[in-house]
């Protein structure tokens, strides 16, 4: 990362570019200006950000910057960016991919990168736009140690946490691994909460047991999918997101194709998928993940 950038006026200010302003980008970009960074950001959605200065293009976010940030939707579109801003950023640039995308994309965007001499970071996140607006994101990264570290304490300004995982698209792979974790403990929780309730047995009398036993998992003792029971979580808010389903479904993909492209078994990630897909097709669109409680317990016995 480049020392003193032309419009660098106090130690320690950082020239950022930040690439899609949207749900998530919007505030992260806010809380790197509030600390006092130099922020500038396009969105083709035209978003204003407090503090961040708008530009009409990528490019124009890109050229001139020590880091570029971008958070957008999904890899065909990061690939689309990367292919604007690499030849826009100055040698030095660390370019930070905060997105969650397919591993096979985040590698090859960090390739083109460090082909012209830049550094590339993968580093998609955990924690919602809760998460990103109070700044305590969990960041799970990939690449080069020393662009790491170099982009570290903005990093720490987003989030409270920040892991270098490995070497490109490792962050990447952690996310979806952990994420596939998530959706299928939450479909197994789910159904045994579902089953006890049709064996009579009391949501807070299995919760009790539960959330001291073998079966404990964050799905239980964080986010109990059943209302009124266990610490608030979105069961509590009429299932409203939280983390929506659709993105469930989305990462559940993304660890698909990355088994697909490396050959690796995951049976159970494969059902999750499923059945998200599923869910998501029908009542389960625009409401938590978690929502998939209700959804099971109106099902029946070889319903799959
Ligand atoms: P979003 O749809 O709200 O924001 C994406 C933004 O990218 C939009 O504002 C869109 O206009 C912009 N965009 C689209 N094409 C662009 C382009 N070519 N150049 C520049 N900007 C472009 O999505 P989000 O919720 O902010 O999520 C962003 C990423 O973060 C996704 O990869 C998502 O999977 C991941 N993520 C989201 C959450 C969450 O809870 N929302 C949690 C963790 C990770």
């Amino acid at each position: 990362m480049r020392k003193a950038a032309a419009d660098q006026t106090t130690e320690g200010r950082v020239n950022i570019g930040f690439i899609g302003l949207g749900n998530m980008g919007a505030p992260m970009a806010r809380n790197l200006a509030a600390a006092g960074h130099a922020v500038t950001g396009f969105d083709p959605a035209g978003v204003s950000v407090e503090g961040v200065l708008p530009v009409a293009s990528a490019t124009e976010a890109a050229a001139g910057r020590e880091v570029v940030v971008t958070m957008l939707p999904n890899g065909a579109i990061l690939r689309a960016v990367y292919a604007e801003i690499i030849p826009a950023a100055g040698a030095g640039t660390v370019l930070v991919d905060c997105s969650t995308v397919d591993v096979d994309s985040a590698r090859a965007v960090a390739a083109e990168a460090a082909a012209a001499g830049l550094a590339a970071i993968d580093a998609p996140v955990s924690g919602g736009t809760v998460g990103a607006a109070a700044g305590t994101l969990t960041f799970m990264a990939g690449g080069p140690a020393d662009a790491f570290e170099a982009i570290r304490p903005l990093l720490e300004v987003m989030g409270s946490r920040a892991v270098l995982c490995g070497p490109a698209g490792a962050g990447q792979a952690a996310k979806i691994c952990n994420n596939m974790i998530l959706g299928i403990s939450m479909l197994g929780v789910c159904e045994a909460f579902a089953l006890a309730g049709k064996l009579g047995l009391d949501a807070q009398a299995l919760y009790d047991v539960v959330s001291t036993s073998s079966g404990a998992c964050w799905s239980v003792t964080t986010y109990c999918p059943v209302p009124g029971v266990g610490p608030k979580s979105p069961s509590d808010n009429d299932y409203r997101p939280g983390f929506a389903a659709d993105l469930m479904l989305k990462d559940l993909r993304l660890a698909q194709d990355a088994a697909a492209s490396a050959d690796a078994a995951t049976p159970l990630g494969a059902h999750a998928a499923a059945l998200y897909e599923a869910f998501v097709a029908g009542e389960g669109r625009g409401r938590d993940f978690s929502a998939v409680l209700p959804w099971l317990a109106g099902r029946r016995h070889g319903d799959g």
